[in-house]
């Protein structure tokens, strides 16, 4: 899609830190890491988001990729967490489907936190 940063990067148009590929995904360290380890899975196709009409099959790569990234990055025996944000709420800014796997340093306690007053 025109003008989408990760389709981009899938077209090799801008670099970016390559972990692992295959046909459908690919995985690459996030630019502004919010874990030591956070790495993005990404889907070769453009889709908007996780409900955006996913076929089984790229869904099923996209989680299976996840342990081979964790393994690739060291984290597999430490643990990770793997995030996707969809939609306003969840704060998603890049609106092509992706996920995030983060760890390499234990996290505090609970998962989520709020915006105020919101
Ligand atoms: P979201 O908030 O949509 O779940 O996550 C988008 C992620 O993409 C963010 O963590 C952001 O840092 C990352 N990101 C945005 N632009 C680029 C880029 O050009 N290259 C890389 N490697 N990551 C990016
Ligand atoms: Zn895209």
């Amino acid at each position: 899609m025109d003008g989408c940063i990760f389709c981009m990067i899938v077209r090799g148009e801008i670099p970016a830190k390559k972990v692992l590929e295959d046909d459908l995904i690919i995985a690459f360290d996030d630019i502004a890491p919010q874990a030591p380890v956070h790495t993005l899975i990404v889907s070769r196709e453009h889709h908007a988001h996780i409900g955006d009409d996913v076929p089984e099959v790229l869904r099923s790569a996209m989680m299976g990729a996840v342990p081979r990234v964790a393994e690739a990055k060291g984290i597999a025996s430490s643990g990770y967490r793997t995030i996707i944000n969809t939609g306003p709420d969840a704060q998603q800014s890049v609106h092509h489907l992706h996920l995030h796997v983060m760890g390499g340093r234990r996290m505090a306690a609970g998962m989520v936190s709020f915006e105020e007053g919101r």
